[in-house]
């Protein structure tokens, strides 16, 4: 048989709608695209990608969100599901090294995807410890075998699925923290950080999200950590175009205001504006505590209530200052791509972010400098930056107020960065953009202007996150960070996978030209 999934689809195939056009939404649109529907996307935004758009100022191009591309065999298998290549389509340019872990008292740690480099980085850092991380590696590696390959990319959405893997979770110790877990493995508080800090990627509590997420440390050593030429807006602009060409249709600029329900299901979508857009399949690639608090709020809810969403865990928030320099490419040569700098408490700060809710005064930083490699994204001789600071999101009580904090926060920030890594920075500025928890809430309509929905903790995660199929009205679907597996591109990306195993071919598929339907 021969994929006809790349052959534009007729236009009497059946309608689907996509809210959303994250990366998530547009991998969805993409697999219902290869199953034979016309699917329409609308987002509220200007350009697709969601968290992963960008804007330019200045002739620097800031990437807004995700910067490190994971799994890139996820991204192959949804260009393949659609009879293309993605290298045809995307330029994904290894990183060496990964990134850059630096700490207050001078020392830094290098990752890296070579196996021997990483052993004498860690002998280096802490001699003692270098049989404790072989073993970490190895409990990652089962841990990714299970969690990823197999939970991840399967669904979740029956009580029978969770029922028949919880005694994998019992015997990876699911319950345990990555931070306890790692503590296990070893003595050294840096290298304990540099084993847990990952799930703050996808807005998780390293004190309190399950172990099972150290199976991000195998899947960078396995595959790799890439960047995406011209930014994650690439790959959205890329996948646009597969959609496109699959005679589907992508409407910017266009809010949806609720899910149309007509006879108990899903019929489309209603546009701010009044207008009705009909379809009997929706998948929600807008935040799932959006989807049901507001795009839902006309129909009865039995699981996703507003009273359960309140209670729910969101992930943190963050404050991100996207800067432009200029006349600095020659300089801080020691400043690579990514760079985390570590404040001087972890778990204290963790906990202020978390669980008290509380703008702390120190910070740790990820530093994005996408300039080292990608020459597209700022002007000759000049480099463009981001600082990531995670913080609460709007939701504790004395929430803060960014009206009034994010000035005196990004001085902080700038305080923190010329002492511990771009010295002298202030008098190379040119560009500079700010995104608080309320930027985060307004532009994507996260619920607390949360960086990444619904926190990853383990009684919120696989079934018990809202599920793909929606528990609240037949015909609507969830693809995205709100939804099983979870945030991140790796996630969100898989969630699309999920769906793709929910939903049938389209049936004119079957009804498709002989000359298109087999060979
Ligand atoms: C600063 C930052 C850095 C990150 N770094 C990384 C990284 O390095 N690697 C990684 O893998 N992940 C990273 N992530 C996480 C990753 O970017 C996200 O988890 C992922 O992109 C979320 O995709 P999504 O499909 O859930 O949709 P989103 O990106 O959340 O997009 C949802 C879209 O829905 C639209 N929408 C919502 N409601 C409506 C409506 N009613 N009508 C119309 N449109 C609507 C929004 O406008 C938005 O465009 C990062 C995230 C952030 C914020």
């Amino acid at each position: 048989m021969r994929d006809t999934s790349c052959d534009p689809i007729p236009a009497t195939a059946p309608p689907a709608i996509v809210i959303g056009a994250g990366i998530g939404g547009l991998a969805a649109a993409m697999r219902l695209g290869a199953k034979g529907y016309r699917v329409t996307v609308i987002d509220r935004l200007d350009m697709p990608g969601g968290r992963g758009t960008a804007i330019s100022e200045g002739g620097h191009r800031f990437d807004l969100g995700p910067t490190i591309v994971t799994v890139p065999q996820g991204l192959r298998d949804l260009w393949a599901a659609c009879g293309r290549r993605l290298d045809h389509d995307v330029t994904l340019v290894p990183m060496d090294p990964f990134y850059e872990i630096r700490w207050r008292d001078g020392s830094k740690f290098t990752m890296c995807g070579d196996k021997a480099a990483m052993a004498a980085e860690v002998a280096r850092l802490s001699p003692g410890d270098s049989a404790g991380y072989a073993r970490f590696l190895r409990d990652a590696e089962a841990r990714y075998q299970f969690g990823f390959e197999n939970l991840g990319r399967r669904p979740m959405h029956r009580l029978w699925d969770l029922i028949k893997v919880l005694p994998q979770f019992a015997m990876f110790r699911a319950d345990r923290s990555i931070y306890a877990h790692a503590a296990r493995r070893v003595k050294d508080e840096r290298l304990r950080m540099a084993l847990s800090f990952h799930p703050l990627f996808i807005g998780g509590d390293p004190f309190h999200v399950t172990s099972m997420y150290a199976l991000v440390s195998h899947l960078e050593a396995a595959f790799g950590v890439h960047y995406a030429m011209g930014g994650v807006a690439a790959i959205a602009a890329a996948m646009g175009r597969v959609i496109e060409g699959q005679g589907g249709v992508l409407r910017l600029n266009t809010e949806v205001d609720a899910v149309l329900i007509e006879g108990g299901r899903a019929a489309g979508v209603r546009l701010a504006g009044g207008e009705v857009v009909r379809a009997p399949l929706v998948v929600s690639n807008a935040d799932a505590g959006h989807t049901y608090d507001r795009l839902l709020r006309h129909a009865p809810r039995k699981r996703w209530t507003s009273a359960r969403l309140k209670r729910t865990r969101w992930s943190m928030g963050l404050f991100v200052w996207y800067f432009g320099t200029k006349g600095t490419a020659g300089l801080w040569p020691d400043v690579g791509h990514h760079t985390i700098l570590n404040g001087p408490r972890y778990k204290g700060l963790t906990r202020d972010i978390f669980i008290k809710g509380k703008l702390a005064d120190d910070m740790s930083l990820y530093v994005h400098r996408p300039s080292v490699t990608d020459p597209s994204c700022a002007p000759a001789g000049d480099d463009t930056f981001y600082a990531l600071s995670p913080v609460p999101h709007l939701g504790h009580d004395n929430g803060v107020d960014w009206e009034a904090e994010a000035e005196p926060y990004r001085q902080k920030v700038v305080k923190v960065l010329e002492e511990q890594l771009l010295p002298g920075l202030s008098s190379h500025l040119t560009s500079s953009r700010v995104f608080t928890p309320l930027t985060f809430q307004h532009r994507y309509l996260s619920p607390y202007g949360a960086g990444f929905s619904i926190e990853p903790r383990i009684l919120q995660s696989a079934w018990f996150r809202p599920h793909n199929v929606s528990e609240e009205l037949p015909g609507l679907y969830l693809a995205g960070a709100g939804t099983h597996p979870g945030a991140g591109l790796p996630g969100v990306i898989a969630s699309a996978e999920v769906l793709g195993k929910l939903v049938p071919d389209a049936p004119l598929r079957a009804t498709l030209p002989m000359s298109l339907a087999a060979e």
